[in-house]
């Protein structure tokens, strides 16, 4: 794979009619924001392309793909490509990205289906929100729109950012050689993925050779990899590397995933995917903790630690409310994997 040309700079402004251009000069990175959405979605993405391009994006301009299973109406073409400084595009998923592969068994899906729903498990019983978690697993990366991209910052409707930032976030992911970055982290639900890791494990077996050398497992794993401790980062905040995904690590990873079929006999997440990925088949120091991004996704806030960090970024978040270091969260396990000192105050936001 081959990334195109870099996108625009400042010298040829690429800003929709009304909105002012970027504001700070320099070359951009080839990079995207990326959001897989519904028509019915319109008015919560609206709100969060507004934190983004208050807080970040109308300093920088980057574009904004959008991905659909169903046709995006013009409701929401209008609305979204109004509000995005950058150009905005609109994808279908193919198909063959968003249904039943051939090899699962019907049945035996449906009987994970009535099970999960009996047990309470939040979208046990949902179809759709099955095929949304293989999507983003294995297949938003390889979406036609995506294919010009080298980087990508993923935005859900609903979300907040607390925080201004000031820096060209996709410089500072090519500039230090970061692969994924994430800014919220905790345990998932058992339920969803109770084989997960046996699948994991047997792809580690079969392929050693995509295991990275200081790889992050300890993040993963409190036994040097013999049991899955559940923590991951929470993937509806992600800023990547496209390619990492596309590489053969990664592509031998998610088929053998999409092979034993724990999408559908199971509810495996795409955030405890990517997560197991990017901790084994990267080196822990391509991961970047993006502290200074406050953020917020139903029910959990990220809100920097420090008051240093809150002035210099004129954050609106709630000192108190901040995730990070509280009893369900697994950042001080990335703290401690990445030997990273803990911020000042931390103490204080523990309950
Ligand atoms: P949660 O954050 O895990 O509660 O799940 P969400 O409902 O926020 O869904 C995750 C992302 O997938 C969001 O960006 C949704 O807009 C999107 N999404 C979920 N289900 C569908 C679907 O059936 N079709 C499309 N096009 N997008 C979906
Ligand atoms: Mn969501």
């Amino acid at each position: 794979f081959h990334s195109g040309p870099p996108k625009d700079s400042l010298t040829t402004p690429n800003h929709a009619p009304g909105l002012p251009a970027a504001t700070i000069p320099g070359e951009r990175v080839n990079a995207t924001f990326v959001t897989l959405a519904r028509n019915s979605d319109i008015w919560e993405i609206a709100k969060s392309i507004r934190h983004v391009e208050d807080r970040f994006n109308r300093k920088f301009n980057y574009d904004w793909v959008f991905l659909n299973d169903k046709p995006f109406d013009d409701e929401f073409i209008k609305v979204t490509s109004n509000l995005v400084s950058g150009k905005t595009k609109y994808g279908l998923i193919p198909e063959k990205h968003w249904s039943f592969p051939d090899h699962i068994d019907q049945d035996k899906a449906k009987k994970t289906r009535e099970d999960m729903h009996a047990k309470g498990v939040i979208y046990g019983d949902s179809i759709s929100y099955r095929h949304m978690c293989r999507f983003e697993s294995g297949f938003f990366f390889q979406q036609d729109l995506m294919k010009e991209y080298e980087y990508y910052w993923r935005v859900e409707p609903s979300i907040e950012l607390y925080c201004d930032i000031d820096y060209d976030v996709f410089k500072y992911m090519k500039d230090n050689n970061k692969k994924y970055g994430f800014t919220l982290s905790l345990y998932e639900y058992i339920e969803t993925i109770p084989t997960l890791w046996e699948s994991t494990k047997a792809f580690m077996k079969e392929h050693p050779e995509h295991i990275a050398k200081d790889n992050g497992m300890k993040f993963l794993s409190d036994d040097g990899g013999n049991t899955y401790n559940r923590c991951h980062f929470w993937s509806n905040f992600e800023v990547g590397s496209l390619d990492f995904w596309r590489g053969q690590a990664y592509q031998d990873y998610f088929n053998k995933l999409d092979q034993d079929g724990g999408f559908f006999y199971e509810r495996w997440g795409d955030a405890p995917v990517h997560s197991i990925a990017a901790a084994l088949l990267l080196p822990k120091d391509e991961l970047h903790f993006f502290n200074d991004i406050g953020y917020y996704h139903v029910p959990f806030t990220h809100c920097p630690t420090s008051e240093e960090d809150r002035t210099k970024g004129k954050c609106t978040c709630e000192p108190k409310k901040n995730f990070d270091w509280k009893g369900y969260s697994c950042t001080s396990r990335y703290f401690d994997m990445m030997g990273m000192q803990k911020p000042a105050g931390y103490e204080k936001q523990m309950d």
